[in-house]
């Protein structure tokens, strides 16, 4: 019983060493256990800590209630089981200790640590633990005594403690960082803040900051102070600070910015600000920006102002503008890499280009000069430090191709693109410039020129001069001569008719051999004289006619000095000349004399003083002139003419001016003259009007020549008689004409029967002068062969315009057609075997008589001249007509209404009525009637080509008075 109360005290423990079988285990039944053990573990259970009681060599574990909580899960399976079960994972530590114990050992631990599972976790705990050996009543150790304390609590709370320490530590410490950066960075702000402040008072745009809806000004910096002259603005509302804007814009562009919180970027904006006195506003171009300024909530609260003044920079630009838009400057850039241009309005106007056209230097370059193309900067960019230096050049514009002159200057810049070359340059027009430097370069020239030649002028101007006076002494020479001459040539020949008719009335009277002899020799003396008083007439009257293409202004021009000397200081000379003036054709030497001649009359009706307007006009087309003409009129101012002087001023001889001042041939002359050369004459004039005389001259188709050679001296001319036949009239006609200027006698045949008919009356013919190709009964060839039988010693000569198919029995000579003047003169001349001799060129026919009524004409002769008269009369008797005499024109002209006159010969100088107006209203009458003009003035008397009349000039023989008796008769008109 005792053994079961064992242990007896309290305690769980206790109970279970009292309860538990022991008898299963290594230290047996409990009531075997030695006092030692009983002892031991009594005091381990009652022990107030947590003790454990290892037994045996099993060590074995019994522990009080303290260690049952340490124990907590494992217990009470521990409870009375080997040490090695109960705390399997401390197994190596609890073996080496109780060894040592079990050795007589003590052990102490502090803070040990284990990792025990307690409730299936593994969990950090820490022991403080005391081991000591246990010995049993024989001192033999057979266990050990072990005190546990769980330090866990302190040890994890201390851990913890240090752990918040050191936690405190690293804050501190933290934060002694945070604090040094902190005034680092606070250091700094106020250096940026400092430094910020710094930049927008000093910054070079204006800066201010407006607050508010009303624009109040927060900030503002020293720039935006200058700009408004350092007004008090600070504080102010915009609208207030600065009162002139009003009526700008800026104000509602300030309002427009706050209310919709979009940025306004200004360029070139004119503002008007107060200059600061108060008194005038000031211009000021600006560049600037409204930036608006927001809350977090994109709520507007400012407006920051930001910009700068480029007044000076936009007015220096505008003047540029101006001054390139005014003066025409084009600016260029060019990029020789690409060849492309950009260049601006004025460039494209001075080279004509669209504003559309894309310009590019190759462009440019094809619309340069060829010649200058060298100048251009795409051709110098190879060899040349500035291709576009200062040049100048001339370029064809692109819209007129006109040629104008460029001037062009530039030079290189440095492009924003790395490697790539720019030039940047300006060109304007120097056209004018270049067109007044080329007029002045003529002008400098000229004027050398001028002074150079200054005294060769003089010089030509004094020799001009003096020739001008020889012409002019020389015309006045010539007209005293002519006067002269034509007054002697024509009495002379009168004088030498009545010798000549005489001496041929001896003859045909029949005289001895001595005295036919002496007869002869007057008859020779006769000639001489003949020939002196035609030579003196040709001399007053010169040549037949040259013409050549002449301008009328040409020839005017030429005469200019020539009619000043003959007008006189008094007398004003105006030459008008229409522009395009015609040439004409005619024979100069006389057209100026015939104007000289005029002149000389206009001088001498205006008395030494007035005005002479000689005008030179085209006269197109003209029903009363036929064709086109060229119109000379000489205007003067003069005395003028009542209508019966003006009637009578072409007739030969009229003249109204004292003895031996005129010789009325001036005019009559003029007159035929103009008619020759195919033109015509108007004369209007009124007494106290002055007189215009107008001549129209044929205008000619071809260029004046320099030097027309007038070879016509060198044609040889003759005296024979020439029978002309051809079928054409116009080719008699111009033939006829030709060789009666040339001096030959002509007669005239439309076929060959008429021909014949000439040469079958015995009239002396020297030559016939037949075209081959004749219509009618008589052929050429035939009236060839009569002639030889009908005039044996006649000469032959054919016209022709193809070779002749008619067989001839003889060589003939042959004028091929068309033949000229000279042409004609020179074949003629050769058929009489050279030059005329006065002497043997006359006809060497015998006189023939003609049977008084064969063919027998009835004539009247007028003549004033009572002893010329008689002897005319008794000459036409001798040659078988029937004459009578009368003494004056009025006479003739009752004669000829009762009596029945085949032929009229008349003298041309009669004292009342002239020779001519008598024949011309004879004519008038009686239009059959043929008229023969006996004049004194030889060959140089013309009359119209078949007007019926022929002229005999004076002194005439009796061959060539019944010659012209013949012409007369078989002319039809
Ligand atoms: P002359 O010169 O010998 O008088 P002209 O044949 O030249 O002979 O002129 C004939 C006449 O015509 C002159 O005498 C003159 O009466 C008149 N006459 C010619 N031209 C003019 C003129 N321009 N003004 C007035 N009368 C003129
Ligand atoms: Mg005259």
């Amino acid at each position: 019983m005792s053994k079961s109360v064992w242990p007896t005290c309290g305690g769980e423990a206790a109970a279970l060493v009292r309860t538990k079988d022991w008898s299963r285990t290594a230290l047996g039944p409990l009531d075997t256990w030695p006092d030692s053990l009983r002892i031991l573990l009594e005091a381990v259970l009652r022990a107030p800590v947590s003790m454990v009681l290892v037994w045996g060599d099993d060590r074995t574990l019994i522990y009080n209630d303290a260690y049952a909580r340490i124990a907590a899960d494992r217990h009470p399976q521990a409870f009375g089981g080997s040490v090695r079960d109960a705390w399997p994972e401390a197994w190596d530590f609890n073996r080496e200790v109780f060894d040592a114990c079990f050795a007589g050992e003590e052990r102490v631990f502090r803070d040990a640590h284990f990792v025990l599972a307690r409730h299936g976790v593994p969990q950090d705990t820490w022991f403080d633990l005391y081991y000591s050996p246990a010995a049993d009543e024989h001192g033999r150790i057979c266990g050990a005594l072990s005190t546990v304390i769980d330090t866990t609590a302190r040890v994890t709370a201390e851990r913890e403690r240090d752990r918040q320490e050191q936690h405190l530590k690293q804050a501190n410490a933290d934060l002694d960082a945070l604090r040094i950066r902190l005034e680092n960075l606070n250091q700094r702000l106020a250096a940026d803040m400092d430094f910020l402040n710094t930049l927008f008072r000093q910054a070079p745009s204006f800066m201010a900051v407006l607050v508010g809806p009303d624009h109040v000004y927060e900030l503002a910096n020293d720039s935006y102070l200058r700009l408004v002259q350092h007004r008090d603005v600070m504080g102010k509302p915009v609208r207030a600070a600065l009162p002139e804007l009003e009526g700008q814009g800026i104000f509602e562009l300030l309002d427009r910015v706050y209310r919709d919180g979009e940025p306004y970027h200004g360029r070139n904006v004119d503002v008007l600000l107060d200059s600061g006195d108060g008194a005038a506003t000031e211009r000021r171009i600006l560049d600037f920006v409204y930036q608006p300024l927001k809350h977090a909530d994109g709520q507007t609260y400012a407006i920051f102002v930001e910009g700068i003044d480029v007044t000076g920079h936009a007015l220096t630009e505008e003047r540029l503008r101006v001054a390139q838009e005014a003066g025409e400057i084009g600016t260029f850039e060019w990029f020789p890499n690409t060849g492309k241009m950009a260049v601006s309005d004025a460039y494209r106007r001075i080279w004509g280009f669209a504003p559309d056209t894309e310009i590019t230097a190759e462009l440019l370059v094809e619309h340069v000069h060829p010649e200058d193309r060298h100048l251009s900067g795409p051709r110098r960019l190879v060899n040349d430090d500035n291709p576009i230096g200062y040049n100048e050049y001339r370029i064809h514009r692109a819209d007129t191709g006109e040629m104008r002159w460029i001037a062009r200057r530039g030079q290189s810049m440095r492009s924003t693109v790395a490697g790539e070359r720019r030039y940047l340059g300006v060109a304007f027009d120097i056209t004018e410039r270049k067109r007044t430097e080329e007029n002045l370069r003529q002008a400098e020239a000229a004027l050398r020129e001028l002074n150079q030649s200054l005294e060769r002028k003089v010089e030509q101007e004094e020799a001009g001069r003096f020739k001008a006076e020889d012409a002019l002494r020389q015309a006045h020479k010539m007209e005293a001569v002519g006067q002269l001459a034509s007054g002697v040539a024509h009495d002379f020949n009168n004088v030498l008719q009545i010798i000549s008719s005489n001496l041929q009335l001896m003859e045909l009277d029949g005289i001895g051999p001595q005295a036919a002899g002496r007869v002869a020799s007057a008859v020779a003396a006769v000639e001489r004289g003949s020939k002196l008083s035609s030579q003196l007439l040709a001399f007053a009257r010169r040549q037949p006619l040259q013409p050549v293409v002449t301008h009328l202004g040409e020839l005017i021009g030429g005469m200019e000095s020539l009619l000043l000397r003959a007008m006189g200081d008094r007398i004003a000379v105006e030459i008008r000349q229409n522009a395009g003036l015609w040439n004409v054709r005619v024979d100069r030497n006389q057209l100026e004399n015939a104007i000289l001649n005029m002149a000389i009359n206009a001088r001498d009706a205006m008395d030494g003083s007035g005005s002479l307007t000689i005008g030179l006009a085209n006269a197109p087309h003209d029903a009363t002139l036929g064709g086109d003409h060229v119109c000379l009129s000489i205007t003067d101012s003069g005395c003028g003419m009542p209508p019966e002087i003006l009637d009578k001023i072409f007739d030969p001889f009229y003249t109204t001016k004292a003895p031996g001042k005129g010789t009325g041939l001036g005019m009559s002359m003029v007159y035929g003259f103009v008619k020759q050369s195919g033109g015509e004459i108007k004369v209007r004039s009124r007494p106290g009007e002055g007189t215009t005389i107008a001549i129209y001259l044929p205008r000619a188709a071809g260029q004046v020549l320099a030097e027309e050679a007038a070879a016509d001296t060198a044609i040889p001319g003759g005296h024979e008689t020439i029978l002309v036949v051809d079928d054409d009239p116009a080719v008699i006609a111009t033939t006829t004409e030709i060789l009666a200027g040339l001096g030959y006698r002509v007669l005239r045949a439309g076929n060959g029967q008429e021909a014949l008919a000439i040469l079958g009356s015995g009239l002396p013919v020297d030559l016939l002068f037949t075209d081959i190709s004749m219509p009618g009964a008589v052929d050429c060839a035939s009236l060839v062969r009569q002639c030889r039988t009908l005039s044996p010693r006649t000469d032959i000569m054919l016209a022709s315009g193809q070779l002749p198919d008619a067989s001839f029995d003889e060589e003939l000579e042959l004028l091929p057609k068309p033949y000229n003047r000279e042409q004609l003169a020179r074949a003629v001349r050769a058929q009489f075997g050279g030059p005329a001799d006065p002497v043997t060129a006359r006809p060497a026919h015998p006189v023939q008589a003609l049977e008084p009524n064969a063919g027998g004409q009835r004539i009247l002769v007028v003549e004033d001249d009572p002893d010329t008269r008689e002897l005319a009369c008794e000459l036409l008797a001798a040659l078988g007509h029937a004459a009578s005499g009368s003494a004056s024109a009025e006479q003739a002209l009752a004669l000829l209404k009762e009596h029945d006159i085949d032929i009229l010969f008349t003298d041309l100088n009669l004292p009342g009525l002239s020779g001519i107006e008598l024949a011309n209203r004879a004519m008038a009458s009686q239009p059959a009637l043929k008229v023969i003009l006996a004049s004194g003035d030889g060959h140089s008397t013309r009359i119209p080509l078949a007007s019926g009349m022929a002229v005999l000039p004076k002194p005439y023989d009796l061959p060539q008075l019944e010659m012209s008796i013949a012409h007369v008769a078989t002319t039809l008109h």
